[in-house]
């Protein structure tokens, strides 16, 4: 077991990197997390995907193609020979001047990190997570838009600490309209009456694949799953609240400002969408 660093398409043990890259000194990079399922990264296309918009996004030409990146991907992989690994695809805008201005970098960096998956325990998910609404407001989607997977994370780093602060394992954030958007790492569902709920795209949230997925398996599934705009008040009226990311999968929240959510305990549908959503990625390979 081991972590390898895919530099450019170098393999090495250590890395270390240029502190002019400005991935470094300004956030001016995009990223990807991905999880290894039976050795094989799951919803690899679809990360790859989000990589290249996001770097479309803020304008960075990535120098190679998808192809190169799963190639290279397997390549570490190999390398590491990890159980399952834990994968950080990272584009930098490169080496340039001490200054802003990214027209003075040279070329991108490319860097795959591969490290054995740290999974959460398993009390997290048979009791769930306490979470906290926070009063850092998620980034406006035209200021630095969320659906864009950058490598500046402050907005979120700022709601973990008052978090983390508050007692809570993980913060929910609003928008600057007071709308529910998503936690800091992950989307966020709620149920209330039976219904699913989850912010919709529009509330300056990051598409997460895991969402994606757990919209389309609740659909395929019977439940009434709405996509919409509410307000932070309206989640202390749930009876169930999830977490969904690449690393957290279906994640249940058993306490919400310090109050138990519905009975404390991880609910029905969460406990149904968390089976389905395991035995999804079981059936992806
Ligand atoms: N929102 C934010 C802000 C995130 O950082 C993540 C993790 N990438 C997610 C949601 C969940 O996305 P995914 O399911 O694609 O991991």
């Amino acid at each position: 077991m081991a972590t390898k660093i895919n530099f450019n398409g170098e393999i090495h043990d250590q890395l270390n990197i240029s502190v002019l890259d400005h991935g470094f000194l300004f956030g001016d990079s995009v990223y990807e997390v991905v999880c290894t399922v039976d050795k094989q990264p799951c919803f690899l296309d679809k990360h790859l995907d989000r990589l290249f918009a996001s770097a479309k996004a803020i304008s960075l030409v990535v120098p190679r193609d998808k192809e190169w990146f799963r190639e290279q991907l397997e390549i570490t992989l190999g390398a590491a020979n990890n159980d399952e690994s834990y994968v950080r695809i990272i584009v930098t805008r490169g080496v340039g001047e001490i200054n802003i201005d990214p027209s003075t970098c040279q070329s991108p960096n490319i860097i795959i990190i591969v490290m054995e998956i740290k999974e959460y325990p398993e009390s997290c998910y048979e009791k769930g997570i306490h979470v906290a609404l926070v009063s850092i407001k998620r980034n406006a989607s035209d200021a630095l838009n969320p659906n864009v997977k950058t490598g500046n994370y402050l907005n979120n780093v700022l709601a973990k600490v008052e978090a983390n602060k508050l007692g809570a394992q993980d913060a929910i954030m609003v928008n600057a309209l007071g709308h529910l958007t998503e936690g800091t790492t992950s989307n966020l569902f709620f149920v209330r009456e039976g219904h699913i709920l989850t912010p919709s795209l529009d509330c300056g949230i990051l598409s997460g694949i895991t969402r994606e997925m757990v919209i389309q398996l609740a659909r395929e599934n019977g439940f009434h799953i709405e996509e919409g705009k509410w307000a932070g008040e309206e989640l202390c009226e749930a009876n169930e609240i999830f977490l969904t990311g690449t690393i957290k999968k279906v994640m249940p929240v058993s306490h919400l400002d310090a109050r138990p959510v519905g009975s404390g305990k991880p609910g029905p549908v969460t406990l149904k969408l968390m089976r389905l959503y395991e035995d999804l990625i079981g059936r992806k390979l």
